[in-house]
């Protein structure tokens, strides 16, 4: 399968800012030579020089991940603003999807406020599946998308919805198999976990981490044990996850902790505080390999989530 972001800040979206834009050029400017200049070649050598915070940006759109099985079946987490770049990349891109299938982990603003602008939705001949364990799940779309929040509702112009409210599982949608569980979240969150192939992919946000899910319970290891890439909300540093006690997010150092219990192989940090800029993201990431080296976990590979990206699983 193959994982991509489109919407990786948590909590609001979080535009780059004029005085960063304008930051990163004088930073760039400032480290040119004039031999960078000279060719073609050598500027191209210049740029993939430019450290990743500096020639790029990690994004600013609040969750959505798309998960494309091996059959071709989109599957999609959550419909944070993010959605709206899906939208326009399949309006671009791939405009044959006639069947979405978008999962929800909870219905906090950043994980639904894109779905209004959701293009493909409102295109009688695509048809879109909503799924979440919350009886609750079409109630509480709808309620979102009506005045005064917003002009038109879901039944006046999304013709072909279909809502699936998930029981036990797991779920077969063609070679995948996907299961899910509950996540210490306010009012809570549910992780989802895909299988396809032999391989595993587990979208875990948003959570505060307990010491229940270090626990080796076997539905404990069934979930998280040796997931080949795990998305998991590491939203703050240490020192902010102890202020911010039971605010449902967790540190990037205890989700290093939680990745080496579990024998993760990729873990993608995710849900990026809004208040970093892309070279907090990336000190962090730094941190949190560097954490991981000196637990002696050698095998552990630590990633930003960065928006328009792609992975394969
Ligand atoms: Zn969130
Ligand atoms: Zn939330």
């Amino acid at each position: 399968m193959t994982i991509r972001f489109w919407g990786v800040r948590g909590s609001h979206p979080r535009p780059l800012l004029p005085e960063e834009v304008r930051s990163k050029i004088a930073s760039v400017i400032q480290r040119i030579r004039t031999v960078d200049l000279e060719s073609p070649e050598s500027r191209e050598r210049f740029l993939a020089s430019l450290p990743p915070w500096l020639f790029g940006t990690t994004g600013g759109n609040t969750p959505c991940v798309e998960a494309r099985l091996s059959d071709d079946t989109v599957v999609v987490f959550d419909a944070g603003s993010g959605i709206q770049a899906l939208s326009a990349a399949m309006q671009r891109d791939y405009r044959d999807v006639q069947h979405f299938h978008v999962f929800f982990t909870h219905f906090h603003y950043d994980h639904v406020q894109g779905l209004p602008f959701f293009v493909p939705a409102y295109n009688p001949n695509v048809k879109v599946t909503f799924y979440s364990p919350r009886p609750e799940l079409e109630n509480n779309l709808k309620q979102h998308m009506q005045h005064p929040y917003f002009p038109i509702t879901m039944d006046e112009k999304m013709s072909n919805l279909e809502f699936v409210v998930l029981g036990e599982g797991p779920l077969r949608l063609g070679n995948a198999e996907i299961t899910w569980r509950e996540l210490n979240h306010p009012g809570t969150a549910f992780g989802y976990q895909i299988r396809e192939h032999g391989k595993t992919f587990v979208h875990a946000t948003d959570v505060e981490l307990l010491e229940s899910d270090f626990e080796k319970t076997p539905e404990n290891t069934r979930f998280f044990q040796g997931a080949d890439m795990l998305i998991l909300d590491t939203q703050y540093t240490l020192g902010e996850a102890i202020e911010k006690y039971n605010w449902g997010h967790t540190s990037f150092s205890l989700g290093v902790d939680f990745a080496t219990a579990w024998a993760t192989k990729r873990l993608y940090l995710f849900h990026h505080e809004p208040l970093y800029d892309d070279k907090k993201l990336h000190k962090n990431l730094q941190s949190a390999r560097w954490y991981a080296n000196r637990l002696g976990n050698t095998t552990l590979q630590i990633y930003l989530s960065e928006e328009g990206t792609e992975v394969e699983v």
